[in-house]
């Protein structure tokens, strides 16, 4: 019998069950137990969700409070000195106070850095370790949550995060190397496994997704001595867990490994599996993941059903187990809560839930062909009908994508030129101040748009409403003496929902919702066709803010790259390809600012470093339809229309070629906690258009000083030419109030001013 199994289930719940258990107990409304019953729950609900899909071993200690790489250093007592006191005397204060900081009861402590994980959009918790520390089994969870299901007579693998992943994913405070611990580890995992055995476990996960980057002599060298090691504990069998892609050059390193078993992603890499089949030694199991657990798509169950068969034809049926390509973390749960999508879109759609059975399906394929044969004919249909619809496919989309020329994603004149014809239109003074686009959407802006959507305002008074606002904004701008104006986005929900709502080819779910980073869920949008724009999507707000100003407004549109990061893409077809559509569509909606009379039109993409493929070979290609969708985008105006572009948390060193290929007029970036050290990639290369070094961290409600800013601008000043300086906060307003925003807005535009008298 073909093994069905899953690398880990989604924990939020299908209604976001912990997100409100979370949120009820940080804000002092509910107990630790009560958060602690529900959680049980939430597990107790999941693992007989998957059981009753039809997977034969679910995972344990795939559930979180906040997140599985804190949980791990947590567990192996990876507490920096400035929570320990507060861990020892209260576990889950230390706990959440190292995930999201505590600045309360006399605490002053801020969290852990957290970062992406991979290139999802989730982000994790970066665990601090220093040179010489110890590590010590605290608590007993993955041990309790494995009898936890026991007891409900549910037979788990416990995952644990693999020694190597989790040690190069910590920093370490005095930068000597995270790995130079590993021996100190490793006693660790090897009690930990010691007592999962002795509990009845007969198998472990240990997930080493770092398997599937580039890797130097040292980690592979890491590699074979923590596994020598683990191979001679007590302990159950041991699955190591690959994924988001192929292993390529690490294959002999990760099939040479003394464990029982390994997966491998088979969705990103499905080439891999006859070389994965050749390089494993006899008699370990093969985990094959072939159903994937980062979209929302139906399987081409027909595809996997291949990649399965011949898998099963060499490693035999006692050692093939099917799996999702990686943890089913970042995928939606159930699908049965999309009440409101229509029944053919409905039918295109798989979420965790209905991925599980595609894999019990797809086993069942192999051991009961005759069995399978009807639903697999009418997965078929669906996947014919989804293939051949008129909504996925738009001719006229599909014109304009081959008639893309160099020459459209080519400004008129280079930048010197244009900096001429800018300067003449738009005459503004040396070291210019503007914002990155929102101002706070306060809880009045909120309760509005939510009483819109529900009817109980109507579409008239909301947009009387919008109006007053966004005059509000224009005023307070102008009070301040900022420069370039913004209209404040206060219409906007979020930076890619509210784009996606009005172009074609996109769809919204009601519970698509995906954990983001502890508490936080997005639902990204559903790209299933040909993008197109049927009419303009922000001219009217942007005018309208015009008409209330003499200084120039800035138009403000999410750029291609960001909207295909941030939404779940088609799998029908190329992502630069969805992104070039994306760009046709926003292309548009540039010149139809400009023709509004809009000359400052900014273009965000904060993700398109987020983009970078996880192996090197790969970034050049993703760079170069990356930057050309943007320049696509940018690139139909008049050398006075000036573009601006906006990055916030980007790491330049890697990819300043690229963003100086975007050519962008003037660029905004995030700089002010770094203080300006994010600079020196674009002062190396000489970056040659115009920079905004964000000079107001955003992420506080401290009012920066004007004295702290002007230190800022002039050590940006010392490395660029004066003429190339912009004066701008990190990123947008809107998550800040606004007497702190005002405050800082006029000490950002006092110290703009002492600049100018300056230089
Ligand atoms: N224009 C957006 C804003 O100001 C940019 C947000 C972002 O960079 N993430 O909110
Ligand atoms: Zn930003």
């Amino acid at each position: 019998m073909t093994t069905v199994t899953n690398l880990g289930f989604p924990r939020i719940g299908a209604k976001r069950e912990l997100k409100r258990a979370l949120e009820a107990f940080w804000s002092g409304q509910s107990s630790a137990q009560s958060l602690l019953d529900t959680a049980a729950t939430l597990r107790a609900t999941h693992w007989r969700l998957q059981h009753d899909a039809g997977v034969d071993v679910p995972t344990s200690n795939d559930f979180s409070l906040y997140d599985q790489v804190l949980d791990a250093a947590f567990l192996f007592d990876a507490i920096p000195a400035r929570y320990r006191a507060l861990a020892d005397a209260d576990p889950l204060a230390g706990y959440f106070a190292m995930a999201r900081g505590l600045q309360r009861d006399g605490h002053d402590l801020h969290a852990l850095e957290m970062t992406k994980w991979f290139d999802t959009n989730y982000h994790y918790l970066v665990p601090e370790l220093q040179a010489g520390q110890g590590f010590a089994l605290r608590g007993n969870k993955p041990l309790a949550e494995y009898r936890q299901a026991q007891g409900l007579g549910i037979e788990t693998r416990p995952v644990l995060i693999g020694p190597v992943t989790f040690l190069l994913l910590s920093k370490t405070t005095d930068g000597s190397p995270a790995l130079d611990l590993l021996d100190a580890l490793l006693p660790v995992y090897v009690e930990l496994l010691g007592q999962l055995q002795a509990a009845g476990a007969a198998w472990v996960q240990l997930d080493e997704p770092v398997l599937v980057r580039d890797l130097d002599d040292a980690t592979r060298a890491a590699f074979v001595h923590a596994y020598e090691v683990l191979a001679a504990a007590t302990r159950p069998k041991v699955l190591v867990a690959t994924y988001f892609g192929a292993l390529e050059d690490n294959l002999a390193l990760a099939t040479g490994l003394p464990v029982e078993g390994l997966h491998v992603d088979l969705v990103r890499a499905p080439e891999q599996l006859d070389a994965v089949i050749k390089a494993l030694p006899a008699g370990r199991v093969l985990s094959a993941g072939v159903v994937n657990g980062r979209n929302i798509w139906r399987t081409h169950l027909d595809n996997a059903l291949l990649l399965a068969r011949y898998a099963h034809g060499h490693v035999g049926g006692d050692h093939l187990w099917l799996a999702p390509s990686c943890s089913l973390l970042h995928s939606p749960v159930d699908l049965a809560h999309e009440t409101k999508l229509d029944s053919e879109l409905r039918g295109w759609l798989a979420f965790s839930k209905q991925k599980l059975e595609e894999l019990r399906l797809l086993a069942n394929a192999i051991d009961n062909p005759a069995v399978a044969e009807r639903p697999l004919a009418a997965a078929r249909e669906r996947l014919e009908a989804r293939r051949r619809s008129p909504r996925v496919h738009n001719p006229v989309v599909a014109e304009r994508l081959g008639a893309i020329t160099a020459a459209d994603s080519q400004r008129h004149s280079a930048y010197p030129q244009r900096h001429l014809a800018q300067a003449a239109a738009l005459n503004l003074p040396l070291f210019p101040t503007t914002t990155i686009g929102s101002f706070p959407q306060t809880l009045e802006v909120r309760e509005a748009r939510a009483r819109n959507k529900s009817g109980k305002l109507s579409d008239a008074d909301y947009d009387a409403f919008l109006a007053t606002q966004t005059e509000f904004c224009v005023r307070a701008q102008e009070q301040i003496g900022l420069d370039v104006l913004v209209h404040g986005e206060f219409e906007r929900n979020d930076m890619v929902e509210y784009f996606g709502e009005q172009l074609e080819g996109f769809a919204f779910t009601k519970n698509g919702w995906v954990q983001s980073y502890g508490s936080r869920c997005v639902k990204p949008p559903v790209i299933f066709g040909d993008v197109s724009r049927p009419q303009p999507m922000t001219v009217r707000w942007s005018q309208y803010a015009q008409s209330l100003t003499e200084r120039p407004m800035k138009g403000m549109l999410t750029g291609p790259v960001t909207v295909l990061q941030w939404s779940f893409v088609r799998d029908d077809q190329a992502r630069a390809d969805t992104c070039r559509q994306i760009a046709l569509a926003l292309r548009d909606e540039v010149l139809d600012l400009e023709a509004a009379g809009i000359g400052v039109i900014q273009i965000d993409e904060p993700a398109i470093r987020e983009g970078l493929p996880l192996r090197r070979a790969q970034w050049r290609d993703y760079l170069d339809w990356a930057v050309e969708a943007f320049r696509i985008t940018a690139s139909g105006v008049r050398d006075a229309t000036q573009i601006h572009t906006h990055m916030c948390y980007s790491e330049f060193n890697d990819i300043i070629h690229s963003v100086a290929a975007m050519d962008a007029d003037v660029i905004s970036i995030e700089t002010s906690r770094s203080r300006m050290e994010l600079l020196d990639a674009f002062v190396r290369f000489q970056y040659p258009n115009e920079i905004g070094p964000g000079v107001y961290d955003i992420h506080s409600p401290r009012v920066p000083d004007k004295e702290e800013m002007v230190a800022l601008l002039r050590k940006a000043a010392e490395v660029l030419r004066p003429e190339q300086i912009w004066v701008n906060p990190d990123c947008g307003l809107k998550t800040r109030a606004w007497p702190e925003t005002r405050a800082a807005l006029e000490a950002l535009v006092a110290a703009a001013q002492q600049l100018r008298d300056e230089y």
